[in-house]
């Protein structure tokens, strides 16, 4: 998912709307916004892209200082409208909208207790976990409760908390979603990633850190923290397919990271060749990489439908399948004959790479060689990437020679986990794998997970 918060600006809906447009490609199932002027509320929420949940005249009525916004990308809960977030309550102290990027892995479990204790859920989405657990707490103000509630959950989150005049934003322990800060004159914003800064020309301020709490509000900034356990272990995978490549998480930017992937993978498995071709988008800055350091043309032998969204969001496999083919086309007259070199960014169930590699030659491809910029994924995530279940996961059973057997790519190798992470270059020496989460290739997740709860809950 993506979430966007601005604070102090009479603009903030607007501005809003158009941080979520840069936001679309983390979630494209719903959209949402909630604003306030200081007294009344403005919300609105709709299924599909940010274009088609907000109609013409919905976002003419949105008035506000203070606002914030989501797009939605299905990991937990179903996808339908009472999912859609931002999530607005009415409680004891008054109203607040909550909106959420994550997965929390103790959900279940607290929605139990929550229920037990007499509460009424109104969605199956995580999020509403949390508004019940800030709607519970003694504290009556807003960050107080928020911190309070805090302290129950357990997972993935990038918060954006408000009420009518004050923005909370938070960080789970571990930052395992990005989170950035941005300046735009005096108003403060807030965003999964910095390209949503660069569209409504808001200047980068920094990025938000594990454990992190920070309230925007008449008086200023308070910047604190809910929790002093912190262990930074951002998601890789931002890097190597979720994030958009001209954002820069930590200062690093994707497409950068993704091009220093695609060389590495060169100097671990070249292979002579005619040409080198990337799967558009997330692979193209890989495939860049691959050729500059083989020596190998770099073409585009691939073309994307860009009017059809991404396969990987479809929920049912079939549809999944379909889409592919709708999606992507192989441009004949540059694989003719040619031993080709496909970059892809991952494997997880292999339905992409069987697709393309078939595509290839049925345009006439020679060869067909497959190399991937991530290592295997064998294990699910349980933080909010829709990686499924382990069944789902063809590396979770098959080998590399029997993926390739299954892709029908005459060659196949990925990424090592430790080449991954000298690619991407950051570094960390206060945290495990240099402050990364790389749970879905090694299997060491960096929460406590109860599967019985956590794989219930992925469906
Ligand atoms: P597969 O067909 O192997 O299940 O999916 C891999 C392909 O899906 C890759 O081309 C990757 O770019 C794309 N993809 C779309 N969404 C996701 C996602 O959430 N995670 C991963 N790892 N790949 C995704
Ligand atoms: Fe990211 Fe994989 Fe960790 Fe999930 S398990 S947060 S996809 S690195
Ligand atoms: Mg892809």
């Amino acid at each position: 998912c993506g979430v966007f918060g601005i604070y102090n600006h009479r603009e903030a809906p607007q501005l809003t709307y158009l941080g979520l447009h840069a936001l679309q490609h983390r979630g494209q199932e719903s959209a949402g916004i909630c604003a306030s002027d200081g007294e009344k509320w403005y919300k609105h929420r709709g299924m599909g892209l940010v274009a088609e949940a907000f109609g013409k005249g919905d976002l003419e009525k949105f008035k506000g200082h203070i606002a914030i916004g989501h797009t939605r990308y299905t990991t937990a809960g179903s996808s339908k409208i009472e999912n859609a977030q931002p999530l607005f309550f009415r409680y004891a102290q008054g109203s607040m909208a909550v909106a959420h990027n994550g997965n929390l892995v103790n959900a279940a479990l607290l929605r139990k207790e929550l229920e037990a204790k007499g509460s009424i859920f109104q969605t199956t989405s995580d999020t509403e976990v949390i508004a019940h657990l800030i709607a519970r707490s003694e504290r009556t103000d807003l960050p107080g409760a928020v911190k309070d509630a805090l302290q129950h959950i357990k997972g993935a989150y990038a918060l954006c908390v408000m009420n009518e005049r004050q923005l909370v934003i938070a960080l789970d322990p571990n930052g395992l979603r990005p989170l950035s800060l941005g300046r735009l004159g005096d108003a403060v914003c807030v965003a999964s990633e910095t390209c949503a800064f660069d569209i409504i020309g808001a200047e980068y301020w920094r990025d938000v850190q594990p454990g992190e709490l920070i309230v925007v509000d008449e008086n200023g900034i308070v910047e604190s923290t809910h929790t002093e356990k912190t262990q930074r272990s951002m998601c890789i995978f931002e890097y190597i397919y979720f994030a958009r490549p001209d954002s820069d998480i930590d200062g690093i930017n994707v497409h950068m990271a993704r091009k220093r992937l695609g060389k590495q993978l060169a100097a671990e498995s070249a292979i002579d060749a005619d040409v080198i071709i990337g799967v558009p988008d997330s692979s193209i800055s890989a495939a860049i990489g691959f050729a500059e350091t083989t020596g190998i043309p770099y073409e585009i032998g691939l073309i994307k439908n860009r009017y059809v969204g991404r396969t990987f969001i479809q929920p049912s496999q079939e549809l999944r399948e379909r889409a592919v083919h709708m999606k992507l086309s192989a441009v004949r007259k540059v694989v003719e004959g040619k031993r080709v070199v496909m970059i892809d960014d991952s494997i997880v169930r292999g339905t992409t790479s069987n697709r393309i590699v078939r595509m290839l030659r049925e345009a006439g491809a020679k060869e067909v060689h497959v190399r991937i910029s991530s290592p295997p994924v064998m294990n699910p995530c349980f933080y909010g990437i829709d990686t499924s279940t382990r069944d789902e996961l063809i590396a979770a059973t098959k080998s590399v020679e029997e993926i390739r057997q299954a892709i029908e790519a005459d060659s196949l190798a990925f990424l090592s986990v430790e080449g991954m992470q000298e690619a991407i270059g950051r570094k960390d020496s206060t945290a495990p794998n240099n402050g990364h989460c790389l749970a879905c290739f090694t299997g060491q997740y960096p929460t406590e997970i109860d599967f019985e709860e956590a794989l219930p809950a992925l469906k």
